[in-house]
């Protein structure tokens, strides 16, 4: 049993709950720790016990007693059913006004579930997206808080001095009530993917169609992390491509097996934004495209009915002037990526009534985290200049971004379909962009024939109203 009262505790101490654990303690706050299997918590003791002050305990009740009240209490466990059976194991213990952190990656409608849940009992729950993986949690994670104001109180000091720091701001905040930090978490996540296949897709172009090596591709996008484009993704990508087997020597990336895994906050991203009716066209084909490459059998079969002859994919395009192109176009598509990310924070945050500020998420997705980026000061100066932006597209740093580079992202992605490469990402942000722009959509035939086979009907461009034509006697 615990001598000294703790100022926080973490139970779930895996990868993350003990990196957490270590950077709090590292930060001078006495951690309570725990772990459902004893021999872990140990083990954090022992290896680490000397880098701050741990309480440790075996059982939940003595972890719960160590800590001083109103208790803070982080749980790191599995998402899901663990995460419940944590709850429902560590409620009894409470007393009124403690505040249950999960830190987890829960599905944002099961945080809306639990905050209630505990709140009908005095309890305060708080969702707590923490991005940056392992790494991150030891040296300063990327920390989106939801819940209470009235827990972030007591929370904010804590997270604020164990998140990464940019410009001596941290990158922890609260971003909102109720589900609203887990349910930033997931778009983050999403924008992750689109992210990495807006990158994947830049650096099959210029292997397949310009021809370059991954040795030659790892200079370029060295070269493009100097620029508008610098990002911890693209700087990975830089090392991950010149990285070489150590058997053969061969390039890394070609050892591996070209299927891409999901744990699933992408296809979370995508089932909420379908529900919401925003289009994360980027997030979107980055969660299938994944699928696809998983679906190794279809692949086979398609292979060798539509064989590809070589010389009739050829493209023949001049090396540097192609490599800029996709620089512009994967600039651009980024742009589209990240806008509509925004916009479903900001519909997730309107259709549950949480009042979360874009560009403090912007602020604090700057560091810690997976999608850290030059990139995201822009949009949290966009956002300084104008709360209430309709799109970041139009903003006049992105909209001379994207209008720049248009040229170059049209002949990126017709090249790319003349030589049969896929750029599902990079042609679909495209895609949205010509959307969003068109001064007439044919979405009037869509609802033309709506109104033909249903009765829908249909608005008119010269009246007000609701119109529905008899269409049977037409035939
Ligand atoms: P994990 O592998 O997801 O979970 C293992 C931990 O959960 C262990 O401490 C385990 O205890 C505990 N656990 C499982 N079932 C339990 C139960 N029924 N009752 C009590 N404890 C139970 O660990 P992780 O990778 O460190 O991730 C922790 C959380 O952070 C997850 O929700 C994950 O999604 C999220 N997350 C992970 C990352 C990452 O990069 N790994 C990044 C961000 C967020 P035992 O030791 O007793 O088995």
């Amino acid at each position: 049993m615990a001598e000294q009262q703790a100022t926080i505790g973490v139970t779930g101490l895996a990868v993350m709950g003990r990196n957490l654990a270590r950077n709090i303690a590292r930060h001078g706050h006495v951690t309570a720790v725990h772990n459902r299997t004893f021999t872990k918590t140990e083990a954090l003791v022992d290896e680490f016990g000397d880098e701050g002050t741990f309480v440790a305990s075996e059982s939940l009740e003595d972890f719960v007693k160590s800590i001083e009240t109103p208790r803070a209490i982080i749980i790191m466990v599995k998402a899901g059913e663990p995460t419940d059976a944590v709850i429902d194991e560590l409620v009894p213990l409470l007393d009124e006004g403690d505040i249950v952190v999960d830190g987890g990656n829960a599905h944002f409608a099961d945080t809306v579930r639990r905050e209630q849940a505990l709140s009908e009992k005095g309890l305060h729950f708080v969702g707590m997206g923490v991005s940056g993986g392992e790494e991150g949690a030891l040296h300063g994670p990327s920390i989106m808080v939801g819940g209470s104001e009235h827990a972030y109180e007591r929370l904010g000091p804590i997270v604020e001095s164990i998140a990464a720091q940019v410009d001596g701001t941290p990158c922890a905040a609260h971003v909102g009530p109720d589900a609203a930090g887990h349910f930033v978490k997931m778009v983050h996540n999403g924008i992750e993917y689109a992210d990495m296949q807006l990158i994947a897709e830049a650096y099959d172009l210029l292997r397949s169609i310009a021809g370059l090596s991954p040795a030659e591709i790892a200079d370029v996008f060295e070269e493009w992390n100097g620029g508008d484009l610098e990002s911890f993704l693209i700087e990975m990508t830089a090392d991950v491509l010149r990285h070489t087997d150590g058997e053969g020597g061969q390039p890394f990336v070609d050892v591996v097996l070209d299927e891409a895994e999901q744990k699933g906050t992408g296809r979370w991203t995508v089932q909420a934004a379908l529900d919401l009716g925003v289009p994360v066209t980027g997030i979107a084909e980055a969660t299938f495209a994944r699928s696809l490459s998983g679906h190794t059998e279809q692949r086979a079969a398609a292979r060798e009915v539509f064989t590809t002859d070589p010389d009739e994919q050829r493209v023949s395009v001049d090396r540097d002037v192609f490599v800029d192109q996709v620089r512009a176009a994967l600039y651009a598509s980024k742009v589209v990526a990240y806008a509509q990310g925004f916009d479903q924070i900001a519909a997730g945050a309107e259709e549950h009534g949480w009042d979360v500020d874009l560009g403090s998420v912007a602020t604090i997705w700057r560091g810690g985290c997976i999608i850290r980026a030059q990139f995201l000061d822009r949009i949290k100066d966009a956002y300084a200049e104008e709360p209430d932006l309709t799109t970041l597209l139009t903003t006049a740093y992105f909209a001379d971004a994207v209008k720049g580079g248009v040229d170059a992202w049209r002949e990126v992605v017709a090249t790319a379909a003349r030589g049969g490469v896929p750029v599902p990402a990079f042609g679909s942000s495209l895609s949205y962009f010509d959307g969003l722009r068109r001064e007439r959509l044919p979405a009037a035939l869509i609802q033309a024939l709506r109104d033909d086979f249903g009765a829908h009907t249909y608005r008119r461009v010269d009246r007000e109203g609701t119109f529905h034509t008899l269409w049977a006697g037409d035939r």
